[in-house]
């Protein structure tokens, strides 16, 4: 698909406004996102705004304070998403207008939220995030204290005109984090995360999973004598360098551009892809095995027992259904690839996120299996899709479950539905058979209800019921489009 124009959005023109960052002083800062987060075909957010990610994360740390930079309308947005999705934690806000956002005095009230925030028996870090105007304003958070009595500030810029999407700012949050974290390491003793076990050998896995999954794949990883290191994002400061202390890292989700970067200035092996289905969970652990020189025995021990539980699993729980797959978590490859797996087609995948070489062994084996697999989908591409495969089933985001509901194709979400069940080995390759079925077998109740509501107004006629839709009067669509062409000739008349 070509690129589509820049509509600009809610921030008001990603091309304007990214000059203006640049114009304040935001060079490095604008070089590094485009580098680390490459765009897309479209101009985001076509989602929410990418920010949350990086709201998210810092609010699901523990001992963290998180300040929004922002105009009021976007951090009212920001806020209610987090309450929303049950962050339980105050958002902090800094509120500009025009006069303390040219004058400078923004920056100043930055800090004096910073300094009355960062109290060390409360807190380990304090998170500045700046949104669009700030961004575009040049609002300078590299200047805060790097600490103010013990407490960590990190001050990170998150524009939606930088980063295409919420996945990639978790990334955005979690490196900076992590590079943090790596420099304190590196200046001396650091404090011992709370759950590691002794000197085990870890593998530190990268992605926001659901909680079980981490306990399944530590399963895995068991025969091999490796355990699950504190997952990135982290929860906790102190899991920071339980997480860089890892023996090798795993980029399960694979838009971590900034985190894998600071694992590797660590000396850490970074593995893509992830333990999924059969041949998935088996590519998977040997590649692991390899990056964590684990004995070839082991690994072996560990691929044949993954093969028979997991193989065990997807033979109780076949698919038989034509399924799309869309969405924005960075997980899509590889719910993908665990439903071909379990039998289904599936003709198209599509992510918002960008291709990365963590996502490649994926990228290929769906290729190899007839899947289209499309990088950084606009939701026009992925409704295309839909409407071309006519799937017995589509996962996908909220425009496109409803979209699909309106054409009678069975849907689900894939955020509350789909990612809030394991994934990884032998639980993922049972969890979603039962969901499949329950939803491919109502598929004749869609097509019921759109034949019942097929004389209901839609669009423009929206609100309209049984009794029927009220008929234009003749010619009023063209008597309208000229009233408008004449309107924006007198306009232009004026202009000039
Ligand atoms: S911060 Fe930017 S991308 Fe987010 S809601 Fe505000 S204008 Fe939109």
């Amino acid at each position: 698909m070509d690129a589509l124009p820049d509509t600009g959005g809610c921030h008001g023109g990603r091309d304007t406004l990214q000059a203006a960052a640049r114009a304040a002083g935001k060079n490095e800062t604008m070089d590094r996102l485009l580098a680390d987060y490459p765009r897309g075909p479209h101009d985001q957010p076509q989602s929410m705004c990418p920010a949350f990610g990086a709201l998210r994360v810092g609010l699901r740390m523990r001992r963290t304070a998180t300040i929004l930079s922002g105009s009021a309308c976007c951090v009212y947005g920001l806020t209610f998403t987090s309450h929303f999705y049950g962050a339980r934690r105050t958002v902090g806000y800094v509120p500009f207008n025009s006069e303390t956002l040219v004058r400078g005095q923004l920056y100043e009230d930055i800090r004096n939220a910073v300094v009355a925030t960062a109290r060390p028996d409360e807190y380990d870090a304090v998170v500045v995030i700046n949104l669009c105007v700030p961004t575009a304003s040049g609002v300078p958070l590299d200047r805060l204290p790097r600490a103010i009595d013990g407490v960590r500030v990190i001050g990170i810029d998150v524009p939606g005109f930088g980063v295409p999407t919420h996945a990639e700012a978790k990334d955005v949050l979690a490196g900076a984090m992590l590079r943090y974290a790596h420099a304190e390491a590196a200046a001396g003793p650091v404090p011992r995360p709370r759950d590691m076990a002794g000197e085990a050998r870890s593998i530190a896995l990268i992605g926001e999973l659901f909680p079980a999954d981490p306990i399944g794949i530590g399963a895995l990883l068991a025969p091999m004598d490796l355990v699950v290191a504190p997952a990135t994002p982290a929860r906790e400061w102190r899991d920071l360098y339980g997480a860089l202390g890892c023996t090798a890292a795993a980029a399960v989700h694979p838009h971590y551009t900034a985190a894998v970067r600071v694992f590797r200035d660590a000396g850490r092996k970074v593995v893509g892809s992830g333990p999924v289905g059969s041949e998935g969970t088996d590519a998977w652990l040997a590649a692991i095995g390899a990056a964590a020189e684990v004995p070839a025995a082991r690994i072996a021990a560990a691929r044949e027992r993954a093969r028979a539980a997991v193989g065990a699993a997807l033979a109780a729980n076949p698919i038989a259904a034509r399924i799309t797959v869309s969405g924005y978590e960075g997980s899509e490859l590889l719910v993908a690839r665990l439903l071909v797996e379990a039998g289904a087609e599936v003709p198209y995948v599509g992510t918002a996120c960008p291709r990365t070489e963590w996502s490649e062994p994926d990228r290929a084996w769906l290729a190899a299996h007839g899947t289209h697999v499309q990088y950084r989908a606009a939701l026009e591409q992925d409704l295309a899709a839909m409407r071309e495969v006519r799937p017995d089933l589509a996962l996908g985001t909220t425009p496109l479950v409803q979209k699909a509901k309106e054409l009678g194709i069975p849907a689900l979400y894939f955020t509350n539905i789909v990612s809030a069940r394991p994934l990884f080995g032998a639980p993922g390759a049972a969890a979603l058979a039962g969901i499949v079925a329950a939803q491919t077998s109502g598929r004749e109740r869609f097509a019921r209800m759109v034949s019942f509501f097929g004389s209901v107004g839609a669009g423009e006629a929206a609100g309209y019921g049984f009794d029927g839709v009220p008929q234009e009067p003749p010619g009023l669509r063209e008597r309208m489009r000229r009233a408008r062409a004449a309107q924006a000739k007198a306009a232009e008349a004026v202009g000039t």
